[in-house]
């Protein structure tokens, strides 16, 4: 398993993560992954996964990385404390070593949240702070906020079929030494990328690199300077094939066939923001609503 540096802190971390969202698939897959050197998991207060995580790094504490979320309902300062030692809690465990905003929430200055994340980190229950879903504009006000500690992440979707990120956030955190964790990097489905790919390039690359058209596309976003994936795996079929995605890389060539016939989408600012606003209780609704459209439609929209 490759390395790589989170920020400028000096802490090198797996590039492939472990991550959790609707995640039911016990403590086994979470070790498998362990055992593969992909010791670094990704959980939130939201995602119902801290106890399992909890229970998979029991024994190897001092040998995973535990990154976790605080919701943005908890940003003033009181609930973000509060929030942390639920999180801690559920996960068993003393310290986090990352957390992070989950997304950005205008209703509460940025200072005051950003000013409870780094008294946790004096107190020693978080090594790092981190973010989610921030904006360029959203990481400038995240990092004017910070007086002592740094800003090391921000966790964005990123992945073959969704290139957002590479118009404007990904060139601003690779110049600002800001790691991104990309996540949903299987799009939460493979047959969406697949569904991307009319000339059958992907397949074409994976027989070409010996490996599977799963482990070429997490390779393809690991190409890319100062990116780690965090795909989720239910079953240690999954979590071991996601893990060799690590340990070598596409050619050049390979990625710039990937890059031009894939059809990407990359959503505009207005669809950005407009997103954002969706109040996260309302998401699930606008999914549900989402899957009625027609399936060429469905893959514009999300
Ligand atoms: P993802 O990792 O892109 O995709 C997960 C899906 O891919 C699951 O259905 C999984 O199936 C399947 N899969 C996993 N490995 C596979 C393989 N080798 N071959 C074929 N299919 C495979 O999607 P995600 O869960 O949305 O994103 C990953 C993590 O990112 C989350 O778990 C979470 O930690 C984080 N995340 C963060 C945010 C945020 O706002 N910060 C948002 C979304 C996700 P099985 O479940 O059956 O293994």
């Amino acid at each position: 398993m490759n390395t790589q540096p989170l920020a400028a802190t000096g802490v090198n971390f797996p590039e492939i993560g472990l991550g959790t969202w609707d995640y039911h698939g016990g403590i086994e897959p979470l070790r498998a992954g362990f055992e593969l050197g992909a010791t670094f998991v990704d959980t939130a207060e939201s995602y119902e996964s801290e106890p399992v995580v909890g229970q998979a790094v029991r024994g190897m504490r001092e040998r995973v990385f535990v990154a976790s979320k605080v919701s943005p309902e908890h940003f003033r300062a009181a609930d973000v404390r509060r929030a942390l030692d639920a999180s801690l809690l559920r996960l068993g465990l003393d310290h986090l070593d990352l957390y992070q905003l989950h997304q950005p929430n205008p209703a509460i200055p940025i200072a005051e949240t950003m000013g409870a994340m780094e008294a946790l980190v004096d107190a020693g229950k978080i090594r790092f702070i981190g973010v989610s879903n921030f904006s360029v504009a959203q990481l400038q006000a995240a990092r004017q906020a910070l007086r002592k500690h740094p800003l090391v992440s921000n966790q964005v979707r990123y992945n073959l079929a969704d290139r957002t990120i590479e118009a404007e956030l990904l060139p601003f955190c690779q110049a600002q030494g800001i790691t991104v964790i990309a996540y949903s990097p299987l799009s939460r489905e493979l047959q969406r990328i697949h569904d991307c790919d009319p000339e059958g390039v992907l397949p074409e690359v994976a027989r070409a690199t010996g490996k599977t058209p799963a482990q070429v596309v997490l390779n393809w976003c690991l190409c890319q300077d100062g990116v780690v994936v965090i795909p989720k795996g239910n079953s240690v079929a999954h979590v071991r094939e996601n893990c060799g995605a690590s340990g070598w890389r596409l050619t050049p060539d390979q990625k710039r066939r990937l890059d031009e016939k894939l059809q990407f989408r990359r959503r505009s600012a207005t669809e950005m923001a407009l997103r954002s606003m969706v109040p996260s209780g309302l998401a699930p609704l606008v999914k549900r609503s989402l899957g009625l459209l027609p399936r060429s439609l469905r893959r514009r929209m999300r």
